[in-house]
């Protein structure tokens, strides 16, 4: 997560010290309200939310259909524990999500955010694991970097030195291979080649922990945080699946950043028509408009779990009846204002602005991504790849520089991880080609910022 500088604003000088901590000390200005893409400030300030929050707000701010169907639900009951009562909200998205996910992904397990998701999943495949006699089977096989949640069972899946250090004592750190960053490779192979061969490295590891110890490898189809949008070269995908195949590993794809049609397909994972066997999802599920997650996997691995007494994870709010409400909306307003192909097709424009913009700016050494999910790394020296000093701290400054400007945008440094710096743009799936133009403008003008004050 950013590390903000605080700005001086009329807004936070006036305050009271507040009682709540997040991250930091930082201040930030109190929101009023938000419509479509926009935020306003209550000390009168418009900004343009360029990476949807965290990569949340799929389907752009105060959507009237949402909260409407949201209201009504709260007008019938706003929560109803799931050992009590079924209720129709979790039913019926249930039902319209598993119509969205691959053939055979239909039995879903709803939850609060996406730390319980990703959670969840590992959970759900070591319980399979036991169910059908495998109790050897226990490790997990991450990437590096990447990240999969702050619970302490999604952390130790996180490849993240910074964030998993203090707490590694409590966790057991799951083995990882490296995150795909085949654009960086300096070798004589083709881009199908070294996506091959970062796969084959899953196959190694495997081999090194030995196989009857493995239980499932989790990745995330398109990054997020921890990677700015990385994307594997395409003969990633088939060979991740055939060597999970091969050891009878479960592939965990976790797609709740990628997910719920960011990328111009409802999963990240549907661009290389991938099978993974358990599915993580979150963040644009709910949109913002409520706490949401799922878990979907097919009924050969929740069926053995059932049969042996049950699921044995849960939390008090899965499956609430408002959050579903909201879900179903959220799926609704995607499917009547067709956003999936408007994500895909403004995503395209975008990533063609953002490529133009690193004509001018060599510094933007890799503009990637799908659809809408689309990050930016760069560096010191485009040609050797050389980071740019870190004390310099170069995404932040140009983070600080946006939202001067009235335009948020989304970056993270990883320690041990991704060497260069790096932004991500990820606006609502609503977004128009005016306002790209407007986003792109402000993004054109922060990087001059940031050229001028560090001599890029
Ligand atoms: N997985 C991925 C890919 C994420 O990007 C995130 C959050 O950024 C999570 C899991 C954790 O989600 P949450 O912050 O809702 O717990």
């Amino acid at each position: 997560m950013p590390k903000l500088e605080a700005q001086p604003s009329p807004d936070t000088e006036a305050r009271p010290p507040s009682h709540l901590f997040y991250l930091s000390s930082l201040r930030r200005p109190l929101v009023d309200r938000a419509e479509g893409i926009y935020f306003w400030t209550k000390d009168g300030r418009r900004f343009i939310d360029g990476s949807s929050g965290p990569m949340v707000a799929n389907i752009g701010h105060s959507n009237r259909n949402v909260l409407d169907a949201m209201k009504r639900q709260m007008d019938k009951t706003t929560f109803a524990y799931r050992l009590h009562f079924e209720n129709e909200p979790a039913e019926e998205l249930a039902r319209e999500l598993a119509g969205k996910l691959p053939a055979g992904m239909d039995r879903i397990f709803f939850v609060s955010g996406g730390s319980e998701a990703t959670e969840s999943c590992i959970k759900l495949a070591r319980q399979w694991a036991v169910a059908t006699g495998q109790p050897k089977r226990w490790k997990v096989i991450t990437r590096f970097p990447s990240y999969h949640g702050g619970t302490l069972g999604s952390l130790s899946v996180t490849g993240d030195d910074a964030l998993a250090e203090t707490f590694t004592p409590m966790m057991r750190v799951m083995p990882a291979v490296p995150a795909p960053t085949a654009w960086r490779d300096r070798d004589n192979l083709s881009m199908e080649q070294r996506g091959v061969r970062y796969a084959d490295m899953l196959e190694e590891k495997i081999q090194a922990e030995g196989p009857e110890s493995v239980l499932a490898f989790i990745m995330e189809p398109v990054g997020g945080a921890a990677t700015a949008a990385l994307v594997a070269p395409d003969s990633y995908y088939p060979r991740i699946r055939e060597i999970c195949d091969r050891y009878g590993i479960l592939l965990i794809h976790d797609e709740v950043m990628s997910g719920a049609g960011r990328t111009g397909k409802f999963l990240g994972g549907d661009h290389w028509n991938c099978r993974p066997d358990i599915v993580a999802l979150s963040k644009g599920l709910g949109s913002g408009y409520a706490p949401l997650g799922a878990l979907a996997a097919p009924v050969r691995l929740v069926e053995p779990l059932l049969a042996s007494g049950g699921f044995q994870h849960g939390h008090t709010y899965a499956g609430n009846p408002l959050a579903c409400a909201a879900g179903l909306a959220v799926l609704g307003e995607m499917d009547r204002l067709d956003l999936i192909a408007n994500a895909a097709a403004m995503g395209d424009v975008l990533i063609g602005e953002l490529r133009e913009l690193a004509k001018r700016f060599p510094f933007m050494a890799d503009v990637r991504g799908k659809g809408l999910l689309l990050g930016v790394e760069m560096v010191a020296d485009p040609e050797t790849l050389k980071p740019i000093e870190p004390t310099r701290k170069a995404t932040q400054r140009l983070l600080d520089h946006a939202y001067a400007r009235g335009l948020i945008i989304y970056g993270r440094k990883v320690k041990g991880g991704v060497d260069g710096d790096n932004f991500m743009v990820a606006p609502p799936m609503i977004i128009t080609r005016e306002q790209i133009g407007e986003m792109i403008a402000i993004i054109g003008d922060s990087l001059e910022a940031l050229a001028a004050e560090l001599d890029l």
